[in-house]
């Protein structure tokens, strides 16, 4: 990677190169490389004229959409450092994050600002903002319709399309520095109050021609956004690998199954990335064939574990191969992942499927309690060491130093590697179970429940028990027509599992919950686990 790249340098090659190909697909919109560039520029100069300056915060709360990505490259011309915040987020949530990382422009859908933002902005630092229209599926008798619906202009607010169109220019001296902080991430927050990693253009770039060069995709590749782009994998492996190739980004607002497959059968992308229980709900879509994937070179899923009976069900109803891989914000989206051409082994004791071999300039080594490095197979906490892993958190020095001791990223996953370099995962830390003095982890007992035909969600957390200390609990979702109960799946996991690890309680949900990325949020499980004890 050229030292002094950033996305925005990519962008300005692949206008050189291609200034007509279509950059984003959007429904029935278009935009080629030369009219993002040309919007963008218009959105840094507006931003700068209105007194942003190098340095300061941006926080971008939209969907995938072209808005999006016009918000974020116009801030980046502008030097500003961008916030992606999660549009699920509530009221709560946002303010920390537009005080903490101290915002002083907001872009949002016009929508969000009327309902909740402008309440919520007023007493932080935000001062400029634009805000852009929304675009939502409602649910009219029974079927799912796009709504394109415009409010009225905010009069505090300026309007972000109209910006876009105003033929700005971008300030001349703001070209991003490779060391400059590009996003200020805050973590998905599974695991508690969302911390703020700074991933930096050299991190981004690093993944961005990771993905470029790793993947074999043909010239004019078509990506599928599947992943949210305010998350670190969409931003990274989806906007940053397509910028960073010169291909095509096909957008369709959020994740909502058939669209997607619509979007897959009209756009025949290449390449998507996104969360396995993504995958699950296609799999299970009453609309889906082969046909749907048949343009794909490939598929990954990252970001959440990826049952190995999912990989084996995907491919023999649908062909593509899911290739596994393992990253965090902190390491700016994947720090390993499978080579393509190869398939990840399953560990044939505990059944995981290996989440890929570290990338080439990164180092992956499992330590024990005391920081020292155990055997090949022995399980340890994974530590990740390499140019994609952020500097630090946003403004928190001790939680940097615990997490980053020396630049070495401390993940708080427990995983193990095989002699051959594959690294799997067991699962968080802070996830594991102690039942009567007996480690169980979740992910164990999870992938053997997705073998079973009728699953299509499922996850296992501990809860108190007098007896125990904690005891296993599953939480399940079913196949649409899927005909079972609580007492058969356990009875399924007890055939297949050490008698202390089978759940002895299940309980069947409609739709396990999950965050914007897509991730099933343990959490929630277990707090509605104590909560029913
Ligand atoms: P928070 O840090 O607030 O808990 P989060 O951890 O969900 O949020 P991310 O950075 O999005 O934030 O997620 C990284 C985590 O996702 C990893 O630490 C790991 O536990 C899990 N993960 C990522 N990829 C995989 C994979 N391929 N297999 C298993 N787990 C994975």
């Amino acid at each position: 990677v050229d030292p002094a790249d950033s996305l925005v340098h990519a962008l300005r090659r692949a206008v050189a190169k291609t200034p007509e190909r279509t950059f984003l697909a959007y429904f029935d919109g278009r935009l080629t490389y030369r009219e993002a560039d040309e919007l963008s520029d218009s959105v840094a100069g507006h931003l700068a004229a209105r007194g942003l300056e190098r340095g300061d915060r941006v926080a971008v709360l939209l969907q995938n959409s072209p808005h999006f990505v016009l918000a974020v490259l116009g801030a980046w011309k502008a030097g500003a450092t961008v916030v992606p915040v999660n549009p699920m987020y509530k009221s709560g949530e946002v303010t920390h994050v537009l005080r903490d990382g101290e915002v002083a422009a907001l872009i949002c859908s016009d929508r969000a600002w009327e309902t909740y933002l402008r309440e919520t902005a007023a007493d932080s630092p935000v001062r400029i903002v634009l805000t852009g229209c929304e675009l939502d599926f409602q649910t009219r008798g029974d079927a799912r319709v796009l709504t394109f619906e415009r409010l009225p202009q905010a009069p505090d607010a300026d309007d972000l399309t109209a910006v876009a169109r105003a033929g700005h220019q971008a300030p001349a001296d703001r070209d991003p520095a490779p060391s400059g902080i590009a996003l200020i991430s805050y973590t998905s927050g599974t695991s508690g109050t969302p911390k703020g990693a700074t991933n930096t253009h050299a991190n981004i770039m690093y993944n961005a021609e990771r993905q470029r060069t790793g993947l074999h995709l043909p010239e004019a590749p078509v990506y599928y956004a599947l992943a949210p782009l305010f998350h670190i994998t969409g931003m990274v492996c989806q906007l940053g690998a397509c910028l960073n190739s010169a291909g095509t980004l096909v957008l369709t607002y959020r994740f909502e199954a058939g669209v997607v497959l619509d979007a897959f059968a009209e756009h025949r992308p290449h390449y998507t990335v996104g969360p396995s229980t993504a995958f699950m709900a296609l799999a299970a879509h009453p609309a889906v064939t082969r046909d749907h994937f048949s343009s794909f070179v490939n598929i990954s899923s990252g970001g959440a574990p990826l049952p190995p009976a999912l990989v084996e069900k995907f491919r023999a109803g649908f062909g593509p191969y899911i290739r596994n891989g393992y990253g965090l914000t902190e390491c700016t989206a994947p720090c390993a992942s499978v080579p393509p051409g190869r398939e990840a082994p399953v560990d044939p004791a505990s059944g995981t499927l290996a989440v890929g071999v570290p990338g080439p300039d990164t180092v992956v080594r499992i330590v024990d309690d005391k920081g020292a490095e155990v055997a090949f197979g022995e399980q340890g906490e994974i530590v990740v060491r390499g140019p994609q892993v952020v500097p630090g958190y946003w403004r928190r020095p001790e939680a940097t130093a615990e997490t980053f001791p020396d630049g070495e990223l401390r993940t708080g996953d427990i995983g193990f590697m095989d002699e051959q370099g594959w690294l799997y995962v067991v699962d968080r830390k802070k996830d594991m179970i102690n039942a009567s003095g007996f480690k169980v982890w979740p992910r164990e007992v999870e992938d053997v429940l997705y073998t079973h035909p009728a699953v299509r969600e499922a996850a296992v957390v501990g809860v108190p028990d007098g007896y125990r200390g904690e005891t296993v609990k599953a939480y399940i979702s079913l196949r649409p027509g899927a005909d079972t109960d609580a007492d058969t799946l356990a009875a399924y996991c007890k055939d297949r599992l050490a008698a202390y690890k089978y759940p002895r309680q299940v309980e069947i949900l409609p739709d396990l919950p999950k965050t914007a990325s897509g991730k099933i949020l343990r959490r929630e499980l277990r707090s509605r686990a104590h909560d029913s004890q």
